[in-house]
């Protein structure tokens, strides 16, 4: 993903008068195939218009995506009906994306009546092995959506974006409506089938501590604008920017002994509309000094193996 930028238009209502909002300004970064980079950041910080100009169920303004050496971005519709099969997207709440009116082996086996000549045979087939794959069986076959907990429509949304065998998994916050138990059951579920198909996750979440187990790289966003990304272990180790700090400050060290600076935050996410001059973060960041209020800090490497962060410190 190279210099992705998307801005949508909104009616401020006053006059008419038109305004937008930069969702996602250049944003860049490299998923190998079978590794999980996870997006971090507070709700409104272009983590899921990412993955939708990822998707490409949004088209970005600027900036070129690439899959398998393949121009994705301004791609027209024949062709990017073939690359959707590749790439599938798990959503937070499977429940919205079920039909209620549907069987279960009819929302599973769906995409493979859409984008494939097989039989109904052959789809039944396909559909029983991969509710056995998500941990359900041809019981649940014939049920709705309606009648299973949230862990389990979450497992019926997996199923649903497998069946097509897919390269790529854009998984937007898919454990935040469960129960801490129940996520970590989803939790290693995906991890496994990542080893099953060697699956790519793009991974999206509010919560460090969901993304630690399943990262091998993570990117923190903030009002559209990545300010730092590289390996799991050095974010978490090492984080530099006082954002990723703060997000960190809430989560649990397993260690007491160990140490990490706490920053809480103060304030809300500033409206992505009238955007902060200077470095995006500089209203809420303790360490803030003079040439952060107009001076965009860009994005830098800081440790050979690909440790990135936008900070002036
Ligand atoms: Fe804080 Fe300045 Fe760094 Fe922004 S650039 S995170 S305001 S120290
Ligand atoms: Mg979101």
């Amino acid at each position: 993903v190279d210099g992705i930028k998307k801005t949508f238009p909104i009616d401020s209502g006053f006059l008419g008068s038109k305004k937008s909002v930069k969702a996602v300004n250049h944003v860049s970064f490299e998923i190998k195939e079978g590794e999980t980079f996870s997006l971090v950041g507070e709700s409104g910080c272009g983590k899921s218009t990412t993955g939708r100009l990822v998707t490409r169920l949004l088209t970005p303004d600027e900036g070129k995506i690439w899959i398998n050496q393949e121009e994705i971005s301004k791609m027209n519709e024949n062709r990017l009906r073939e690359v959707r099969k590749q790439v599938q997207m798990v959503f937070q709440d499977p429940y919205a994306s079920l039909n209620p009116r549907m069987k279960i082996r009819e929302v599973v086996g769906e995409p493979l009546v859409i984008h494939t000549k097989l039989s109904a045979a052959e789809r039944e087939k396909i559909v029983e092995e991969m509710l056995d794959v998500v941990g359900l069986n041809s019981y649940h076959a014939d049920k709705f959506a309606h009648e299973f907990s949230g862990g389990q429509r979450q497992r019926i949304g997996i199923a649903r974006a497998l069946i097509l065998k897919p390269k790529l998994i854009v998984a937007d916050e898919p454990v935040s409506a469960l129960d801490v138990s129940i996520q970590s059951q989803i939790l290693n579920l995906l991890k496994d089938l990542q080893e099953e198909f060697q699956l790519t996750y793009l991974f999206i979440s509010h919560d460090l501590s969901v993304v630690e187990h399943i990262s091998d790289k993570i990117g923190v966003m903030y009002l559209g604008s990545l300010v730092e990304s590289g390996p799991k272990e050095s974010i978490f180790a090492n984080p530099q920017h006082p954002y990723t700090k703060a997000l960190l400050s809430s989560v649990p060290i397993p260690d007491p002994r160990a140490k990490r600076e706490r920053i809480i935050l103060q304030g809300d996410v500033p409206s992505p509309v009238n955007p902060p001059s200077g470095c995006l973060f500089h209203t809420r960041c303790p360490y803030s000094m003079d040439m952060c209020k107009s001076t965009v800090p860009r994005l830098r490497e800081i440790e050979v193996g690909g440790h990135f962060v936008a900070c002036h410190l």
